[in-house]
């Protein structure tokens, strides 16, 4: 259940291994496609075509049966999870071993006005949506008169310095930086980025120097920094900081951590404080024979850091499938079970502007050398030739050609036959 990371390279080993053993392997996920969260950044920045950063499952793993719609229920007596189909029919369907890795959600916090004018960092939709807003804004501020209004339609706030938030608003200020010139009207009026975090710094994973080398150009660049920082309200088209700053805007992107998704308590399975699947080393739910959890909506003792769970990476989940596929087939053979000994090796973060931040088996690297190494790391793990080669040509254009400023915000809206 779930065709994200940790779903979709389980089914792949499942897929290898059926080649030894009588295993039929059906996997359940809400589109036919994985995201490859990874370069959601460029692709709301233009770098990159948005259906090239999604790995179409059918083709991927044609020895597995993929039932798109939504696991909504499960009984663990009678090892049966009821699947709702986008048509709304629902059918039982009966397992000898179950693997939930439903993923994450964005973590809100109960911020007035929050939900209704923040818009999240974790999708494809997400990552357009904002491509084609941001666009917008530029051509709503060359319309507009009102000089207030104009100032709120060119100010971005993004809250949360994970790496994720920091490398979307590094990516689309990079658009706009390079849409602007189409915009002479615009010539005298600024743009202002500002990223609003809680604590005293960005990404901790990457550590104290190359967080703060990311700081650097950041500021660089002109994106204000709020550390130390929390945003209080959300309403009447402006943010308010912990700070008492009031800063009008028609931008907000939360980025400010996930939790486990819903889902995994809706299969009943137990948790920790987090909603995250209670697993042990092997990756079996506690108590639930023949039921397996990995990947953000699973609690996985780190082995690098005892008493911790794993960090929500795509890293950790592709390295978690491994281990559960080799289990559950170890399952029906009656062989030992593996455990989970993989450590984090490295960090990437691109900053943009042929930069980025990387910390790789011990190394710490910055600038032009972390971001061609993040470049190649990315083109290494995306799964199948095809996708490689379609991402290494999206670059190799974007290295001879401007960058792709179209808006394309009506896509998937048609207009009425009756206008
Ligand atoms: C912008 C961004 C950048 C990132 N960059 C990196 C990076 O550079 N390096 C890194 O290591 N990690 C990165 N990550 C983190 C990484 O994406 C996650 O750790 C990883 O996706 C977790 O894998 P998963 O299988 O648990 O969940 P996911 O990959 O999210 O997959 C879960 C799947 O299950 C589906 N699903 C959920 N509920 C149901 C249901 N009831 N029925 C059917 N299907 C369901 C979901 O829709 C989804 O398709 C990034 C994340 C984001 C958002």
């Amino acid at each position: 259940m779930g065709g994200g990371f940790g779903g979709f390279h389980t089914a792949r080993h499942l897929e290898k291994l059926a080649r030894e053993h009588d295993l039929e392997v059906t996997l359940v996920n809400d589109t036919n496609h994985l995201v490859y969260t990874p370069f959601l950044p460029e692709a709301a920045g233009g770098t990159l075509e948005p259906r090239h950063v999604v790995i179409p499952l059918r083709p991927s793993l044609p020895r597995t049966r993929l039932l798109v719609g939504h696991a909504t229920r499960h009984d663990p007596d009678r090892r049966r999870v009821r699947f709702v189909a986008d048509s709304g029919e629902e059918t039982d369907l009966e397992y000898d071993q179950l693997v939930v890795c439903p993923g994450s959600v964005s973590r809100t916090l109960p911020i007035p006005g929050l939900s209704e004018s923040a818009v999240g960092f974790k999708t494809l939709a997400e990552a357009i949506f904002l491509r084609n807003h941001v666009l917008k804004q530029l051509e709503l501020a060359d319309a507009a008169r009102d000089a207030d209004e104009r100032a709120a339609m060119l100010t971005f706030v993004f809250v949360g310095g994970g790496y994720a938030g920091v490398e979307a608003l590094a990516e689309l200020e990079d658009l706009v930086a390079d849409s602007r010139r189409h915009y002479p009207g615009l010539d005298k009026v600024p743009t202002r980025w500002m990223l609003v975090e809680a604590t005293e710094g960005i990404f901790p994973e990457v550590g104290a120097r190359l967080a703060s080398y990311a700081m650097r150009q950041l500021t660089k660049r002109g994106i204000e920094l709020r550390l130390g920082t929390t945003l209080t309200d959300a309403t009447g088209g402006a943010v308010t900081l912990s700070s008492g700053e009031v800063i009008p805007c028609r931008t907000l992107v939360w980025t400010a951590g996930v939790r486990s998704h819903p889902a995994v308590i809706q299969m009943g399975l137990p948790v920790d404080e987090r909603g995250r699947a209670r697993v042990d080393e092997a990756l079996a739910v506690k108590d639930l024979p023949g039921v397996w959890a990995l990947g953000d909506g699973a609690a996985v003792p780190d082995p690098a850091r005892p008493g911790l769970a794993c960090p929500p990476t795509s890293q950790h989940a592709v390295r978690q499938a491994k281990v559960v596929a080799a289990n559950v087939v170890a399952r029906f053979t009656g062989g030992r079970l593996d455990t989970f000994r993989y450590r984090t090796r490295g960090m990437f973060v691109d900053l943009g502007r042929n930069k980025a931040v990387a910390s790789l088996m011990g190394l710490h690297i910055s600038g032009f050398p972390a971001w061609f190494v993040t470049r190649t790391y990315h083109l290494s793990q995306i799964p199948g030739f095809r996708r490689k080669a379609r991402v290494a040509a999206d670059w190799t254009v974007g290295l001879a050609f401007q960058r792709d400023t179209a808006e394309l915000g009506s896509l998937g809206h048609p207009r009425s036959l009756d206008p």
